[in-house]
């Protein structure tokens, strides 16, 4: 990817450098291993862009990534998931040099308890939760030994294969990491490697009714895949300790590294998998692809492209502070791709009918509008209009202040590509909205100088009534009102944003209609757009959703 060598350094990066330059290692694995529990989201997708581009940056050396599913804990995994996130790495333009399963591991995990319990550092505990939790101790007081610490070898290598064979019901024992019960790190104290929970599993199905606990897993299945940089985000570095504790008392055929970073957090934004299944669960958002959330597939629907996705990641770099980057800085990077790439169409949100009194019902008048302003070799595109057209219904003021260089009673303004036209009258309902504008078109002023004595300081979109389609057009805002929901002391939902969708009926010009869903385009002077991915039927049904606005200087003005 070409866009990966521009890559500036970080900690990680200087360290993986380091350990190349100094031969502590001869070439490069990392892993992203995401638990097949949810969708991935644009925090996974700093991780991927993370260990996907280490790997790319040190191709010289062979360096390599994983995709493993941590698929460890059955309780909360399904295949739809393992789809989604294949899907999700391709389209975010990364390929994996190997995909792997954590499942594929459970007879190792196992082998590696007996090897424990073997050399006296694991034993099986027959407390119940309430009795662990409650003799764990605290930061002052160290842990109460469990009457269990001491069963003898033989007796502990029995029972934990007697766990395994399933002559005992969920929850009747664990197998416990024999460490230390005063370790200043609760995660010492003992930790459970092994617990009973008869659940069926996707891809091992009811092999097994004993699963082993992340902390023991993890460390395990980058070592077996030969992991050199174990990246995770910070919250694990607590768990540090432990991850070496059984890198260094497991038989492993090679010693990972695990380094932390801080995750990325966004405003106005959830990100955490439980909260996003739980708007998706309770119908919140219409599924894991709306577009209002911050999952890949949700980015994507909205019309983010993989690159400006890749760009933020870069743009916010590797650290080790926390912190909550602005959603700004995302829509900046969505938008500047897609003024590079868009290119230009129209279409009117808030349609307002013009009349041209001096075109004829069955005359057609020309116009010409460039693709993209700076692209001039995209060319241009050939349009036509008849008698009736649609204008936005803010180009229109009935009685506009002196900056306002848009449509007034006889004032004039261009139609982009075509003519200059003249307001002559206009209609209003019973409620006072106006209904129609009615407009002279100065014929031939198509491309040239407004004529002397006319003031035109401004051209308008517009969509030709005769040829023009009906479109839904979805505007997206934020799915919350406050910048960190998380933080709402009558929890997130609290903050959702009723009106963060809003759908209009739009017309649009005859090419949007036949776009192929999926495709972007600039609608001129009202923000960057994408044909919705599964309701946008070319030729069929118009629909699309606004990926971000563009900077309005007139809105701003009035504020
Ligand atoms: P969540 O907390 O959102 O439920 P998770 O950490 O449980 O996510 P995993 O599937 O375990 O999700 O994550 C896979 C990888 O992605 C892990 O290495 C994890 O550290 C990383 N990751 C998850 N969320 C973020 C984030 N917000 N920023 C950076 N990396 C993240
Ligand atoms: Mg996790």
């Amino acid at each position: 990817m070409s866009d990966a060598d521009e890559t500036k350094s970080d900690f990680i990066r200087d360290i993986i450098a380091n350990d190349l330059a100094t031969g502590k290692h001869q070439s490069i694995i990392t892993r992203f291993p995401p638990e097949p529990n949810g969708y991935l989201h644009i925090g996974h997708a700093k991780s991927i862009c993370l260990n996907f581009g280490i790997a790319l940056e040190n191709r010289g050396v062979g360096a390599k990534c994983h995709l493993r599913f941590d698929d460890t804990n059955p309780s909360k995994e399904e295949v739809e998931y393992v789809e989604s996130i294949r899907e999700d790495v391709k389209w975010l333009g990364f390929e994996w040099d190997a995909l792997h399963f954590a499942s594929d591991y459970f007879e190792f995990y196992f082998d590696c308890a007996i090897s424990l319990i073997e050399k006296g550092l694991a034993y099986v505990d027959e407390q119940t939760h309430e009795q662990m939790r409650e003799t764990r101790g605290n930061l002052n007081v160290p842990g109460t030994p469990s009457p269990w610490r001491e069963r003898p070898t033989s007796e502990n290598l029995d029972l934990f294969r007697r766990m395994r064979a399933g002559e005992f019901p969920d929850g009747a024992m664990v197998l416990r990491a024999k460490i230390d019960l005063a370790s200043s790190n609760m995660n010492l104290r003992d930790p459970v490697v092994y617990r009973i929970m008869r659940a069926h599993h996707h891809n091992t199905g009811d092999a097994w009714c004993i699963y082993p606990m992340y902390d023991y897993a993890h460390p395990l299945e980058d070592a077996l895949e030969h992991i050199t940089h174990s990246l995770c985000t910070l919250e694990f570095e607590n768990h540090r300790p432990l991850y070496d504790w059984v890198i260094e008392n497991c038989p492993v055929p090679a010693k990972p590294r695990q380094i932390e970073f801080a995750r990325l957090n966004l405003t106005y934004t959830v990100m955490s998998k439980r909260k996003l299944l739980q708007l998706v669960k309770e119908g919140l958002v219409s599924g894991w692809d709306d577009p209002r959330i911050p999952t890949i597939s949700g980015l994507r629907r909205r019309g983010y492209p993989a690159e400006a996705i890749r760009n933020f990641c870069k743009r916010i770099g590797i650290t080790k502070f926390n912190g909550t980057t602005s959603v700004d800085l995302l829509e900046f990077e969505v938008r500047s791709y897609l003024n590079r790439e868009a290119p230009r169409r129209m279409a009117v949100l808030h349609p307002l009918k013009v009349v041209l009194e001096n075109v004829a019902a069955d005359e057609r008048v020309d116009a010409e509008v460039q693709e993209h302003p700076e692209r001039t070799e995209w060319g241009t595109r050939r349009l036509s209009h008849g008698r009736e057209i649609w204008i936005e219904q803010d180009d229109f003021l009935e009685d506009p202040p002196k900056k306002f260089y848009r449509l007034g009673p006889g004032r004039h303004v261009r139609l982009r590509g075509g003519d200059i036209m003249k307001c002559l009258s206009f209609g209003k309902n019973a409620d006072g909205h106006v209904t129609e504008v009615r407009c002279e078109l100065l014929k031939g002023t198509a491309g040239a100088n407004a004529p002397e004595g006319v003031e035109c300081r401004a051209a308008i979109h517009w969509v030709d009534a005769a040829t023009g389609h009906d479109a839904e057009v979805r505007l997206y805002d934020r799915l919350f009102l406050v910048e960190n929901p998380d933080d709402q002391e009558e929890g997130f939902l609290s903050a959702l944003n009723p009106d963060s969708l809003s759908i209009l009926k739009a017309k649009i010009e005859p090419d949007l209609a036949t776009m192929e869903a999926g495709a972007f385009c600039q609608f001129e002077r009202t923000g960057y757009f994408v044909a919705d991915a599964k309701d946008h039927l070319p030729g069929q049904k118009a629909v699309f959703n606004r990926s971000v606005g563009l900077k309005d200087s007139w809105a701003k003005a009035v504020k």
